[in-house]
């Protein structure tokens, strides 16, 4: 990449039968080969055994966390951890329980309201009180697209499924709230499950491979990964709990090579990261993108600049969390992690 970073491109929050994902692990580490995914965090219900496949599987590096999941809500995926958490904590003790162990925690699918069509009941997050947990997903591919779809009602959606899928619009408030008081960052999940719905024949609507290529986490590095599982695994964990990435809604079009960065003397900054460049002075915030998109700059939940085109480098002044959004047909294609002005 031009900017001096390296981008890999990975799936998180996947489950496999070892929980109530349709596809053996061995199904599912395939899929994601075959999708030409450089990392694959599975994350099964209060379930740790996929930790025994971690590393390098060919070009893939697989991982495995927990969702720790509790009737009625208050899921949350648990990364990094080599104990697993028990459901029956409460959320902060679960927050905690996670990063005692060095790990890192994101609530999972925080304003899922359930959907008929696969009859899930409500599942959001429910406790806001909690503290010290490291961002939230935004978009949670399979849930986000089964409310959409339970929304429009219990027909079969004419043609193909992913032209429904959207983030979850009071998620993504939620974060805006949360960075008003501090770093919080925004995750792209699948909760892949390639789950059968009944209503529908019993028809697979999402398999594994499909949405491995379809929503996915771009880190931005300054290192390389290097081929070994402990030193990997130890900087895809620190690079996600950073927020050194965006979400690309690849399926609507491919957002390899998009770099949305600050450019100092020093050289590029990731999305994630901080810098100080002392009271009012500017700092060019640039975003590349493969194709054109509609690129909007957001600050405190208002969309502050907005520009249409491949290249377009905006001014930024000003403390505070600097994020960005890119648009494609009108529909969400990027969603990028701040970068914080000090
Ligand atoms: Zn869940
Ligand atoms: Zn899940």
């Amino acid at each position: 990449m031009s900017v001096g970073l390296y981008e890999y491109v990975g799936a998180v929050h996947v489950h496999t039968a070892f929980s109530d994902g349709e596809g053996a692990i061995s199904e599912v580490i395939a899929a994601a080969r075959a999708a030409g995914l450089d990392f694959l965090i599975i994350t099964d219900h209060n379930d740790l055994r996929a930790r025994e496949y971690e590393g390098w599987h060919g070009g893939t590096l697989v991982l495995a966390g927990e969702e720790v999941t509790r009737p009625g809500g208050n899921h949350m995926l648990a990364l990094g951890i080599t104990e697993l958490i028990p459901p029956d904590v409460s959320p902060q003790e679960g927050i905690d329980a996670a990063k005692a162990q060095g790990g890192l925690a994101f609530v999972a699918h925080p304003f899922y309201q359930g959907s008929p069509i696969i009859d899930d009941p409500p599942l959001p997050w429910r406790d806001w009180s909690v503290e010290r947990f490291d961002g939230i997903e935004v978009w949670n591919l399979t849930a986000d697209l089964h409310q959409l779809l339970g929304e429009r009602g219990l027909e079969r959606p004419p043609g193909e499924v992913l032209g429904y899928a959207a983030p979850n619009i009071a998620a993504l408030r939620k974060w805006d709230e949360l960075l008003a008081r501090g770093r919080v960052v925004g995750l792209g999940g699948l909760d892949a499950h390639a789950e059968r719905v009944a209503r529908w024949g019993d028809e697979v609507i999402l398999p594994y491979e499909k949405a491995f290529r379809a929503l996915r986490v771009h880190l931005l590095l300054r290192e390389r990964l290097q081929g070994v599982l402990d030193a990997d695994r130890s900087l895809i964990y620190r690079s996600l709990a950073a927020g050194n990435f965006f979400v690309g809604f690849d399926y609507l079009c491919p957002a390899a090579g998009t770099a949305v960065v600050a450019l100092t003397d020093e050289g590029a900054i990731p999305p994630g990261e901080g810098l100080s460049p002392g009271g009012e002075r500017e700092v060019e915030l640039r975003v590349s993108l493969p194709y054109a998109g509609h690129i909007l700059l957001i600050k405190g939940g208002m969309v502050v600049s907005e520009a249409e085109g491949e290249e377009v480098s905006f001014r930024i002044a000003g403390a505070g969390p600097y994020r960005v959004e890119v648009y494609r047909e009108g529909r969400h294609w990027i969603i990028a992690n701040p970068i914080y002005l000090r």
